[in-house]
């Protein structure tokens, strides 16, 4: 992960899916990079739902991926996964031995794994997650079916160098996560006073869409977001 934060480039996505993931989609990696290279991406990211997910694939997918291609179709791509948190305890459905061989983690919540539980726990749920190797990023922090106290949860992100997203899919009239509009203006209000910067991620099921932040963008103007603390503030023609 750190290639794609070191390279100096902001056109990437590194929250997508494919069928792995068990749901949504029959897409697989090639096509996800394919149209990724297609649409003017430098680097995309693979981020298939952790086994605990129902329908997600197994502990062997993840091993796998370790020797798969690092540069398809003129570009970049990294292999990650996205983690569920188990528990309050921060549990996670991958070892963390595996987790330190993938390129990086996204570390989520979901309501078909996880049951919400009060405010404390769910927070204290990310922050001990974080712990665990290679956890980069917090997955879709914004759904009020988990209350987060924000200003713990992104203080203790901006001490282990670890990013919350912004995620697109979240915003889109047909999101099953609730209040996500009102927790994304908290979070962008608070990374901006912690001067922590975000990740912006499609969270796309197959290629589909792969870089869509569409639902974003009218929320960072409104919010007066800074471009300088925009991680991948991608802008594509097609
Ligand atoms: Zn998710
Ligand atoms: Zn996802």
């Amino acid at each position: 992960m750190n290639g794609i934060l070191n390279k100096k480039t902001t056109k990437f996505d590194i929250h997508t899916h494919t069928v792995a993931s068990g749901h949504g989609t029959t897409d697989t990696v090639t096509d996800l990079c394919r149209r990724a290279s297609k649409i003017g991406l430098d680097a995309i990211g693979i981020s298939d739902h952790a086994p605990a997910f129902p329908g997600a694939a197994k502990e062997s997918y993840f091993r796998s991926l370790l020797k798969a291609p690092k540069s398809r179709f003129g570009i970049d791509v990294f292999y990650g996964v996205e983690l569920n948190i188990l528990n309050a305890e921060g549990d996670v459905d991958l070892p963390d031995e595996l987790i330190s061989s993938l390129d990086y983690a996204i570390i989520s919540l979901h309501t078909k794994v996880t049951k919400p539980m009060s405010l404390e726990d769910n927070t204290n749920a990310y922050i001990k997650a974080m712990e665990h190797p290679n956890v980069r990023f917090i997955g879709h922090p914004d759904d009020s079916s988990y209350p987060i106290d924000y200003v713990r949860l992104l203080s203790e992100a901006k001490k282990r160098g670890v990013y919350p997203e912004i995620n697109n899919a979240s915003l889109m009239p047909d999101a099953y996560r609730k209040n996500c509009r009102e927790n994304d203006r908290a979070i962008l209000s608070i990374c901006k006073d912690l001067s922590l910067p975000v990740l912006l991620s499609s969270d796309s099921h197959g290629k589909e869409h792969i870089a869509n932040f569409s639902y974003i963008y009218p929320l960072l103007t409104e919010c007066g977001f800074p471009n300088s603390l925009i991680l991948n503030p991608v802008s594509l023609s097609s």
